[in-house]
């Protein structure tokens, strides 16, 4: 096998960068043809552009070139005017060599998450993986590091051709029953494929389980730090599609793919812990719900910016399908402990790592979403919980449905925007999240967002769930 240290790109003999080194090596004894360089974009989708093996050297170290304007593209492939992102200007998709997966339901074909930066090697201003970075390094500043994972749904089926004419459909795969094994009977080969393929991409599946919905799947994955975190979103959602797509199905990870079934959340579990030592910073054995002060000041920072931070966590027209009052995906501005209607949940310890499991989840996240975005939003959020100390109430330890109004008035209980309008006017007047954004990113989401939101405002509830489990 060729030694990492005698290697050229084979083309333009070009030697090949230190830190490329390790991923050229890799990618050559794999025998791979194209190793895909991928990004999420402002519409939550996620894209890429692939680059030969041959020329991976060079293209790990000069990115490929990509038009500015991608980043004011819609998820129905809409541009939209954004000042900075026209048919003029070029960046980078310029991956992390770290990242590189072989994939194994694309024989030939690897991936690397990538950022997108400036042709004069800055990051790009509207570089989402760059943004989550960012928010890492503000962490860093008060001293905390994040562990964090999405925890996905998703809806396994076919996609069918409505005889009447309409939008296609996703006929789920399964009518099995909530954690019912039948599921997974119905569903062996394709769980299995999509289990080995996360693991042999070094994702760490932690378990499996029909969900409550026909055709519903979920299946954990180890949580990791923040920014590996959201790659691995990325990498999730490309393998449960691809490997369904593959094998003649169709997989959707959308909030609400079919109207009358359950939800898919991607509820976004987080913890931190002192960069100093490693020591996890939520626990608080003393505390009835074992959550540190830290970890109030956390979900007060959470909850304070729930309406805008929903922008970017739920981040598509479908979102607002799921995010129902009694559909276990929260639909007020509530904590508590182990309450799976509250937007956040405590999550109690595990017996035999009391210390570190201790983890927030928020439950309205969905993978419509840009997961660099999302997670960088939340830490925004709660590091200005943490900053300034906010106190976020009273736990709710019961269904904040089954309150009166006044009580929810009294518990501090808001219903979350029930629009992704509502969201995006949310998002606009938070001064916090606007500014960590940046006016070129919060000027671009916003406009690529509403003009999701005027387009499907057009259209019938099947049309949405069309569009949404073809893009998500
Ligand atoms: N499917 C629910 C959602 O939309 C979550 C159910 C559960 O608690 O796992 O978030
Ligand atoms: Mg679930």
């Amino acid at each position: 096998m060729t030694s990492p240290d005698s290697l050229t790109s084979p083309e333009a003999d070009v030697p090949v960068p230190s830190y490329a080194r390790d991923a050229v090596a890799r990618a050559l004894a794999a025998d791979l043809e194209l190793v895909t360089f991928l990004y999420a974009d402002h519409g939550g989708v996620i894209r890429a552009k692939a680059a030969s093996t041959q020329f991976l050297a060079e293209r790990i170290e000069s990115g490929i070139g990509h038009t500015v304007a991608m980043m004011a593209m819609t998820m129905l492939d809409t541009l939209q005017p954004v000042e900075g992102m026209g048919p003029v200007g070029e960046v980078r998709i310029k991956p992390d060599p770290a990242t590189l997966v072989e994939l194994p339901y694309a024989p030939g074909a690897g991936a690397m998450l990538a950022d997108l930066i400036r042709p004069d090697g800055e990051p790009w201003e509207a570089c989402a993986r760059s943004f989550l970075k960012l928010a890492i390094d503000e962490l860093a500043v008060e001293g905390y590091a994040m562990s964090a994972a999405f925890e996905p749904e998703f809806t396994v089926g076919q996609r069918v051709a409505d005889p009447a004419g309409g939008p296609d459909r996703l006929v789920p795969a399964d009518d099995s029953l909530c954690y019912s094994v039948t599921g997974f009977h119905q569903n062996y080969d394709y769980v299995m494929e999509v289990v080995r393929a996360l693991n042999a991409q070094g994702l760490r599946v932690e378990h499996y389980y029909p969900e409550l919905g026909h055709g519903q799947q979920e299946i954990p994955i180890r949580h990791a730090g923040a920014l590996r975190a959201a790659d691995n979103h990325v990498l999730y959602r490309e393998t449960v599609r691809g490997v369904a797509i593959r094998r003649g199905q169709w997989a959707s990870l959308a909030p609400k793919p079919i109207p009358d079934q359950a939800g898919n959340g991607a509820h976004l579990h987080a913890s931190l812990s002192l960069l100093a030592d490693g020591t996890p910073a939520f626990a608080d054995a003393a505390d009835s719900c074992g959550l540190s002060a830290t970890g109030y000041h956390f979900i007060g920072g959470l909850l304070a910016h729930l309406p805008g931070l929903l922008a970017l966590t739920c981040g598509s027209v479908n979102s607002y399908r799921r995010l129902q009052p009694q559909f276990w995906s929260s639909a007020y501005t509530v904590y508590g402990m182990d309450n799976r209607e509250a937007a956040v949940r405590i999550c109690s310890p595990l017996r035999g790592d009391a210390t570190s499991s201790v983890n927030l989840e928020l439950k309205p996240s969905d993978s419509s979403a840009n997961p660099y975005l999302a997670l960088g939003g939340v830490i925004h959020a709660g590091l200005d919980g943490i900053r300034r100390r906010l106190d976020p109430g009273e736990a709710v330890n019961v269904d904040p449905a089954t309150m009166t109004q006044v009580q929810r008035e009294a518990a501090g209980a808001r219903r979350l925007p029930l629009t992704l309008t509502e969201a995006l006017d949310a998002l606009a007047a938070d001064e916090l999240l606007v500014d960590a954004l940046g006016p070129l990113r919060s000027t671009a989401y916003l406009a690529v967002k509403r003009a999701e939101a005027a387009a499907f405002a057009e259209h019938d509830t099947a049309w949405e769930c069309f569009q949404h489990f073809l893009r998500f």
